[in-house]
């Protein structure tokens, strides 16, 4: 099986804050199996460490007002573009990440109320079909 992963749940410190997501249920999954890791955030061009960032009104903001929403978008497409090369069997993401969450994220008031909503590229792989589960839901 081929399955894509939040890069920082296979513990790569791509987190904001420069550290990871290591989930030993992800990890009990990728072995043996091959796995493709992803940060669409890091790969839509921005730093790590970062500040973080939640969607406001439909676009992607950091705390202080920025808007970086065009390199969320193009870590999406960049993430969609190896997945529709790949064809992943099952895609696995971080929960509540305005980029992999698939169930839940932050409302974009920063002040850490949850809606159920997806973030950017769980919301577009979802959207060409992909088999994407949240972390949480993760069945082993
Ligand atoms: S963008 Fe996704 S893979 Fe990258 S740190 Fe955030 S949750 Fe993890």
């Amino acid at each position: 099986m081929k399955i894509m992963v939040s890069a920082c749940l296979a513990g790569e410190n791509c987190k904001y804050n420069g550290g990871n997501n290591r989930n030993e249920s992800v990890l009990k999954l990728v072995d043996g199996n091959e796995v493709i890791t992803v940060c669409p955030e890091q790969m839509g061009g921005l730093p790590t460490p970062r500040v973080p960032s939640e969607i406001c009104d439909g676009l992607v903001m950091i705390r202080d007002g920025q808007n970086v929403d065009r390199e969320f978008r193009i870590g999406a497409e960049k993430c969609l573009d190896i997945a529709m090369r790949e064809k992943p069997d099952l895609i696995v993401l971080q929960s509540r990440s305005p980029s992999c969450g698939v169930k839940q994220r932050y409302d974009g008031t920063f002040t850490g109320n949850l809606i159920n909503d997806s973030g950017v590229t769980a919301k577009l792989l979802m959207e060409y079909g992909y088999r994407v589960v949240d972390v949480e839901d993760l069945d082993l």
